[in-house]
Parts: C-alpha cells; sequence; structure tokens
C-alpha cells in the first residue's frame, strides 16, 4: 500500500442474509437441495476510498445507512462479503465503548484484560495506570465490578484505555456522544492531540457541527452508498438537503451528488476548495481596496460577499426574507468593527396564521463553531397568534465582540404546529459579515471578552485592581 495512506477501503460489499422467519432460517440450513429462504440485503454496496495518514475523516449519513457496518469491517470486526481493507498503522477503536469489559470484574482487572486486547504488555499498562485512571475520573469506583458502573462511568473508563495506547489511527463512533460535557471536550481535546501529533482519525457522528470541527474530509453515505466526498462544511450541507428534502426529491438529488463510481479520490473536494479560498481571497481583496478608500476601522458594506453553503430548509407557513446587518443608524454593512453595536435584522411574511411565534438568530464560525445565538422570547412566550398575510420585522441588536474573521449567520421562525414548536422557516448560512482586522489588537481567539487589562510590579501587597474602568 502506498506509504501515506492510512486506510484504504476498496469496493467493498456487504450483503446480509434476511430472512423472514426464524423458521426459513433453519429451514435454509437444513435443505437438501440448498433451496434459499432469505433477501440478500447490501448494507454497503461498492463503497471505496483512501484515508490518508494525518487526516481526520468525518463519515455521516442517515440511520441506518452503513456507517457502523463500514467501521466495523476497517476494524476487522466484520468480514466484507467482497472488496478488500488495508489498514497501514496501530488502530484503537471507541465503537461499542465498554463491550470488551467483563462486568464481573472490577474497572482496574477490565483495564489490564482490555489493555492487553489493544496489544499492551502488562509492565506498559503497569506505567500508563494511573494515566488511564485519572481520565476515566471514576474515583474509587476503580475497584469495584464494573457491573456497579453506570454507563456513563463505562464510558469514561473505555475511552481512557482506548487512547491510552497512542494509537496511529483512532477509530471513533458516536462514542462522544455519550458521557457530560466536561468529559466530552476531554475527549475532544485528546483527539486534537492526537491530530497534532499527526495520528489519522475516522468519525462517525450525526452531529454536523462536531464532522465540521473536528474533520479535514467528510464523506456522506446513504443506503449502503457512497455519495459524495468533500469538504465537511459542504458535505453536511448536502446531508442537511437529504434529511429536510420531499422524498421525491431524494433520489434526484443523489445522482447529482454521486461521486466516481470507482475510487473517490475527493479532487472534487480539492477543487471546490481552492474555489472557496478564491472567493474568499476576492472578498479579502475587496476589504482591502475598501480599507485603502475608506479611514480605518468603520463599518462598511462590500457586495459580492455571500454564503456558498446557505440551506433554505422547507418552509412551512412563513417566509424568511432579506437578512442583512445595518449600523444603529441603519446604513447596511458587511464588514464590521470589534466593539461596535449593530443590528442583525430580517423580514418574514406568514402565509398562513401561527401560534406562539419566536423568531432566532445564530452566528457561526467558518467552521460551523456555534458561538452565539437568540431567540426573540422564551419558550412558551413568543407572539401568541400571528395572522394570515402579514409581515414582520425582526431586529436583534448585538455588540460585536468577535475577533477579525469570517463569520455566518443563520435566521429561523419557530410556532406551534400540531401542539408542538417547530420551524416555520429556517435558514442556515444566510448571510454572513467579516470583522476587520486591527494592529492594535490584543485579543486572541473567536471573542474578546476583555474589557481592561492591566498590569503592576508586586513589590509588596498590592491591590490589583482591574474591575476601575
Ligand atoms: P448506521 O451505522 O449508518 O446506522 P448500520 O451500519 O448499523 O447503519 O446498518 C446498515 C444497514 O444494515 C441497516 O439497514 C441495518 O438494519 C442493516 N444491518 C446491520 N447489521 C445487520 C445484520 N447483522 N443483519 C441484517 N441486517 C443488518
Amino acid at each position: 500500500m502506498i506509504n501515506n495512506i492510512a486506510i484504504r477501503v476498496n469496493e467493498v460489499t456487504k450483503t446480509y442474509k434476511l430472512y423472514d422467519t426464524h423458521a426459513d432460517r433453519v429451514k435454509e440450513a437444513f435443505h437438501p437441495l440448498r433451496k434459499k429462504y432469505h433477501r440478500p440485503f447490501n448494507a454497503l454496496t461498492d463503497v471505496s476510498f483512501d484515508v490518508n495518514k494525518g487526516e481526520t475523516l468525518g463519515i455521516i449519513g442517515r440511520n441506518g445507512s452503513g456507517k457502523s457496518t463500514l467501521l466495523q469491517i476497517i476494524c476487522g470486526i466484520l468480514q466484507p462479503t467482497s472488496g478488500s481493507v488495508e489498514v497501514n498503522g496501530r488502530v484503537s477503536a471507541l465503537l461499542e465503548l465498554g463491550a470488551g469489559f467483563n462486568p464481573e470484574f472490577t474497572g482496574r482487572q477490565n483495564v489490564y484484560i482490555n489493555g492487553s486486547i489493544l496489544g499492551l504488555a502488562h509492565e506498559e499498562i503497569e506505567t500508563r495506570f494511573d494515566e488511564i485512571a485519572a481520565f476515566a475520573d471514576i474515583g474509587d469506583f476503580i475497584d469495584q465490578p464494573v457491573k456497579s458502573y453506570s454507563s456513563g462511568m463505562v464510558v469514561r473508563l473505555a475511552f481512557a484505555v482506548a487512547i491510552s495506547i497512542e494509537p496511529d489511527i483512532l477509530i471513533v463512533d458516536e462514542a462522544l456522544s455519550v458521557g457530560d460535557e466536561a468529559f466530552q471536550r476531554k475527549c475532544f481535546a485528546r483527539i486534537k492531540q492526537i491530530q497534532e501529533k499527526g495520528g489519522t482519525i475516522l468519525f462517525v457522528s450525526h452531529g454536523a457541527g462536531t464532522i465540521v470541527e473536528l474533520c479535514n474530509k467528510a464523506l456522506l453515505i446513504d443506503q449502503g452508498e457512497l455519495l459524495t466526498g468533500g469538504s465537511p462544511k459542504q458535505v453536511v450541507s448536502y446531508y442537511h438537503k437529504m434529511i429536510f428534502a420531499p422524498p421525491e426529491r431524494i433520489e434526484e438529488m443523489k445522482k447529482e451528488w454521486q461521486g466516481d463510481p470507482n475510487r473517490l479520490n475527493l479532487v472534487w473536494d480539492e477543487n471546490e476548495e481552492e474555489k472557496e479560498n478564491e472567493s474568499e481571497k476576492s472578498s479579502e481583496n475587496g476589504v482591502e481596496k475598501k480599507d485603502k478608500e475608506k479611514p480605518a476601522q468603520e463599518s462598511f458594506y462590500v457586495p459580492d460577499m455571500s454564503p456558498q453553503s446557505t440551506i433554505y430548509y422547507e418552509k412551512n407557513g412563513a417566509i424568511i426574507d432579506n437578512p442583512h446587518i445595518t449600523t444603529l443608524q441603519g446604513k447596511q454593512v458587511n464588514i464590521l468593527v470589534n466593539g461596535e453595536e449593530y443590528i442583525y435584522t430580517y423580514s418574514v411574511f406568514f402565509e398562513r396564521p401561527a401560534f406562539q411565534v419566536r423568531f432566532g438568530m445564530l452566528i457561526k464560525t467558518v467552521s460551523g463553531f456555534e458561538i452565539g445565538g437568540a431567540a426573540t422570547a422564551p419558550i412558551g412566550e413568543g407572539i401568541d397568534y400571528v395572522e394570515s398575510a402579514t409581515s414582520w420585522c425582526v431586529k436583534f441588536r448585538f455588540r460585536c465582540l468577535l475577533n477579525p474573521g469570517a463569520y455566518f449567520l443563520n435566521a429561523g421562525v419557530l410556532g406551534v404546529v400540531n401542539g408542538s414548536e417547530d420551524y416555520l422557516d429556517r435558514n442556515v448560512d444566510i448571510a454572513m459579515f467579516r470583522v476587520q482586522d486591527n494592529e492594535n489588537r490584543t485579543a486572541t481567539a473567536i471573542v474578546n471578552f476583555i474589557k481592561h487589562a492591566e498590569v503592576v510590579m508586586v513589590e509588596e501587597e498590592t491591590n490589583f485592581d482591574v474591575a476601575q474602568n
């Protein structure tokens, strides 16, 4: 196998035999003329792709699309019916976390058993034991039988063991959706460490945000077929279109996206990314040009800056229109200044009467990370009744605490339909804006929280008073 490839999946098909009844299964097993009583069912059909070393590849698809089957074949737990998989490096898989634990043994004993299954020598586990126990953070339970653990504790311990072997290839299946948020954050941090050390990660999730946040490439599979691959943002937007599309549109969409039936080499992705970069550059040029014309740090508007990832969800009685940002004086802008206040506004036309209506917004980074959102009212306190054929204007006033970069906006209208709250219209990545750079900037990362910073040399006991401003 080529050296820089960590995983090669080659024309993999997995066919299950489906029997209508258990009796059919028995009849087939004992039939003297080997009569068939089953229907073949392809959980995967002719799937091919490569994962390069150092890549984090996300796999996304609806329930039952074949994701787990694929991961199990890559890990060697299942055999493909045809095709092959080559894996180049030490694999640690987080599939069914804790499935390998013996409930009668203590956590400590299970760490040793599991560690040795993963290929660690007894001494190696001994040196890592404290680290594993600290990561799992289950206290004295480590010496209790695993059958007394909560499911969260099992996940913590299993994850701690699986990542302790410093794998070349880490395979994760939804496992991170279990456990509390603080633990999830710790797992993500560990995954980032593995990424930084050049490890390869294969990640299956329903959480589109996680795929965008964590992965540098993504694949979309549906009904066992690999539909397309490319930049996570693009693939996730296809996935969203698919899950919210009317059923009669789905086949048509799948045909549009279906990748090369041979190996999916993801060339499409690179072109797409180039295009994205070019358009980013051109809008950056726009900023530079405007910057020269305008005094520094003034909000302004550049045309030609619109998101390429917009998703319009199915409308359900309302239509969102004309989302944009203005200054407090009402001038439309899309190049913003950190620290200034603005209004994010859109209009909504109601095609039908609506009940308990609330409006929402959300700001995201380029990688899809959700920074902040708001609704016009808490749940249950929306506008009681909105008449049909009326138009409304929604305004969110906000202070831009964001550091330089591009940001994307969502807009949504919620109402109570058949007794439960649902979207009446929803647009994802419907508008975008940039925050200008500032040469005097001291803040880092995404958000500038700091109002005032001060440093004093402490000689004796001095009151350190940063609250004065
Ligand atoms: P996902 O992980 O995307 O939810 P799976 O890989 O678990 O999907 O399943 C893919 C399809 O294969 C599903 O339709 C599932 O019902 C079917 N399947 C999985 N395992 C078996 C099995 N042992 N026998 C028959 N069908 C199976």
